[in-house]
Formats: C-alpha cells, sequence, structure tokens
C-alpha cells in the first residue's frame, strides 16, 4: 500500500518511510492510498476469528508485503496481548473499556504496533539505528516508552515537565530503565515540545542520530485503533439494533480510526465525538467553520487539544463532504462540573467507576441517545481512572482499590536526568 501526503497527493511513500518519518516532507500527514472493503461474508463471520487473526485481515492490506505475514502476525499478538471487554452498563449502554494494556491507557496498542514494525524495519537493516524522541505532558510518554521498551536499534528520549505530571505517570516514564531515558525539564510542556521541535531541525542532531517522532500521526500508531472496533463488534455482533460508538476526543486519531473501520464495511452506524472544552469539532459541526483556538486546561487534559491534528484525516474520508460528515458524526462538549457529576451519578447508580474522559465519553452517548432510541450505544474508556487518582477519588467519595501492576511501579527507583533548556538536550543528544 501507498501513501499520499494530505498536502500534495502527487507525493507518495512506502508504509516503511511513512512509519519511519512520521510526516510527509510538506508536512502533510500520511493517508492510504486506497480504503480496503472487506467483505459482508467477512462480517457474518466474525466470531470465528480470534483478536489476532481478526486485526490481520484489517490491517493486511495497509501494510501490503512490507512485513512478511508470519512477523505481521507475531507483532498484533503481542500488540492485542491484553482484554477489549465491552462491559455492560445499563440498558442499551456498553462500555468498551481499552485500559487492560501495560500502561493502562489505549495508546498502549499504537505505541507497541508502532514499535514492533519500526523494530522490524530496523532488523531488516534498512535502517540504522533510531532514537525517538517524544515530549509529554503525561500519558502517551507512558505508553510509548512501554511499547518500545527492549526494542533493538532504537533509544527512546522522553522529556517531561518537572513537577507536572501525578506521581504515577512519573514513575512509568522513569522506572523501565533499558533504552529508555527520561530527561526531567524545569519548565513547562510547552517547553518540552518546543524543545523537541527544536532538535528536529537541527542539522548537527541529524547528522549523528536518525530522530523519529512516536507522535500520534504517525499512520502505524493511527491504523492499530481500528482494531478495538472490530474486537468491540465480535462482542456486539447479535444485537439487532443500530450502533453508535462515543469516542472521547482530543486529537481524534482514535475516532479517525474507528470512521475507517466503518468504511471498510464495519456494520456502525453513527460516530460521537465527545469533547471536554476544547470543542474546536463541535463547534464546526454546527457552524461549518473551522475555527482552532488555544487549548483549555481541563479534568480530561489527554483531551486538551485546541487544534487536533487527525481532523483533516477526518475530512478526507468523507471527501470534505459536510453534509455526509454530518450523517455519521455528531459531537458533544461538557465542562468539567458536568463530567464530575455523570462519574458521581454513574458511580451512585451502578458503582461503575469511570475516569475523567470516559465520563466525557457517557456523556456524549447519553445525548445522543436522547434522540436516537433505536441505537445501542458504546463509549471507550480509554484511561485506567486509577491514573487520575486524586480527581476521581475527590468525586466518587471513595477509595479506589490500587492494581498490582501500578503497585508495583510506585515503589521502583525514579532515574531522570534534570535538563534546564536546548543546550543541555542538544548536549545531550550529541553525548
Ligand atoms: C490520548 C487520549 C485521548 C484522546 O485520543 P485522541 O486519539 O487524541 O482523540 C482520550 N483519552 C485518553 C485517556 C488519552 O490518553
Amino acid at each position: 500500500m501507498r501513501y499520499f501526503s494530505l498536502n500534495n497527493r502527487e507525493h507518495t511513500s512506502t508504509f516503511e518511510n511513512a512509519v519511519l518519518k512520521g510526516l510527509a516532507p510538506d508536512k502533510g500527514l500520511y493517508f492510504p492510498e486506497k480504503i480496503v472493503s472487506l467483505p459482508k461474508s467477512f462480517f457474518k463471520d466474525i466470531n470465528g476469528f480470534s483478536k489476532t487473526d481478526l486485526a490481520f485481515q484489517v490491517i493486511k492490506n495497509y501494510v501490503g508485503d512490507e512485513i512478511p505475514a508470519s512477523e505481521l502476525t507475531k507483532i498484533i499478538a503481542h500488540t492485542l496481548d491484553f482484554e477489549f471487554p465491552v462491559v455492560p452498563l445499563k440498558e442499551n449502554v456498553g462500555v468498551l473499556e481499552l485500559f487492560h494494556g501495560p500502561t493502562m491507557a489505549f495508546k498502549d496498542v499504537g505505541a507497541r504496533f508502532m514499535a514492533g514494525s519500526l523494530g522490524y524495519f530496523i532488523n531488516k537493516g534498512n535502517v540504522g539505528k533510531v532514537t525517538v524522541l517524544v515530549a509529554t505532558s503525561g500519558d502517551t510518554g507512558g505508553a510509548v516508552a512501554n511499547g518500545f521498551l527492549g526494542v533493538e536499534g532504537i533509544d527512546v528520549v522522553i522529556l517531561y515537565p518537572k513537577g507536572k505530571v501525578s506521581e504515577i505517570q512519573e514513575k512509568q516514564l522513569t522506572t523501565l530503565g533499558q533504552n529508555v531515558i527520561a530527561l526531567e525539564v524545569d519548565g513547562a510542556f510547552d517547553e518540552c515540545q518546543d524543545m523537541v521541535k527544536q532538535a528536529f531541525l537541527d542539522e548537527e542532531i541529524q547528522m549523528q542520530r536518525q530522530l523519529t517522532s512516536a507522535n500520534s500521526i504517525n499512520v502505524a500508531r493511527w491504523l492499530p485503533q481500528m482494531f478495538y472496533y472490530f474486537i468491540a463488534y465480535q462482542q456486539l455482533a447479535e444485537i439487532d439494533k443500530k450502533l453508535v460508538f462515543s469516542v472521547p476526543s482530543g486529537n481524534f486519531g482514535n475516532i479517525c480510526a474507528g470512521m475507517l473501520a466503518s468504511k471498510m464495511g464495519l456494520p456502525i452506524d453513527h460516530f460521537v465525538a465527545s469533547s471536554n472544552a476544547n470543542d474546536v469539532v463541535g463547534r464546526y459541526l454546527n457552524s461549518e467553520i473551522y475555527e482552532p483556538k488555544p487549548s483549555v486546561a481541563t479534568i480530561s487534559n489527554a483531551m486538551d487539544v485546541g487544534n487536533p491534528s487527525n481532523f483533516i484525516r477526518i475530512m478526507e474520508l468523507f471527501d470534505k463532504d459536510f453534509k455526509v460528515l454530518k450523517d455519521h458524526l455528531s459531537s458533544y462538549s461538557f465542562s468539567d462540573d458536568l463530567t464530575k457529576k455523570a462519574m458521581k451519578d454513574v458511580f451512585e447508580e451502578t458503582g461503575y467507576v469511570m475516569d475523567p474522559h470516559g465520563a466525557v465519553g457517557y456523556l456524549g452517548l447519553q445525548e445522543f441517545l436522547k434522540k436516537h432510541l433505536d441505537y445501542y450505544g458504546t463509549f471507550l474508556e480509554t484511561a485506567h481512572p486509577v491514573k487520575f487518582l486524586e480527581t476521581v477519588e475527590s468525586v466518587i467519595g471513595s477509595k479506589l482499590e490500587i492494581p498490582p501492576t501500578i503497585n508495583a511501579i510506585l515503589n521502583k527507583q525514579k532515574k531522570s536526568i534534570g535538563i534546564k533548556d536546548y543546550t543541555d538536550l542538544k548536549a545531550y543528544l550529541l553525548s
């Protein structure tokens, strides 16, 4: 499969190059040249597939012959090595839990698949040693670090803002060891991100190190997110209502993968992009005016995105046809107060604990179902509530049980290197 740049269709790339480079040279996002439809029979027999076989059928055409089937199967089996249950919450509502991976965030799937693909290309010898350089405000860094841990030929360098990530998040970044180095930056997240951008433009560094970014626009992080929707559908196939999925959205990579899955034939009738106060897409769907704004801070902070990078891919999926897009996508936005109230109400009604991101997804689904009684709705729970311990415990007024994987990390020794500015980062990367 070839990929073209959304800035210029003439510029195309292999899967391998798209994975290694992330963005096209003209800074466009890569998009597959062809969307492969799966036959009706595939969906009729979907329960006959194991998770790995299902995912292999879904992604094989997007990888093509660039990774042999046996290797691709191994990468997928490792990527999906945990559960993706749809838990019934109440009548016509289920929760797709995506937090059973090693860092308890849905980004584990994309990070692992990208690490496996890149690791394969390096191992094959086409590509020299690679340094994955990322800035994190919390969750992404942990999933990326964990995904790339121990992959030969890859060094991971993570920048995080000192004192601005939670204790659990910091331990997830700083206790891995091996090929993962955590740089603790005396500054805010924006400064970490600026330093990373500067490094990518620095020729002296480029001469010594092959840098790649592992951020969410990389096709190898974006595409495997389709797996969630296919695996969920296996569990919902018996339901004889229309299906709607509500996705807590920030950069819109996850929901865009779901919409791609439905373009391939997966019978999902509608999507809801649920957002916090950062509601650029909701405003667009109401006004047809796309107007990014600086992000504002909320309790669902992984969705604090003012200009979602993947929305352009959704537009491409719908040939930029606003009316058709509106038939398939709704978007609602919720304040922190409403989010907290939903967490509390659901806990009191059902005993189920939602994290702030999942709660936004729940609210979006409720809003849609109010007017669409012929649907069964699923919302995505994108992180384990324990990752937002303080908020969750104070809202529901009850203590959470800390899972053993988190407890084990909390007892490990933090290892980081303190840096102040770009000069320090550059010195580190050239050392
Ligand atoms: C990244 C993230 C999101 C947003 O996902 P996008 O693909 O960027 O829309 C939602 N919830 C959590 C917990 C996340 O880490």
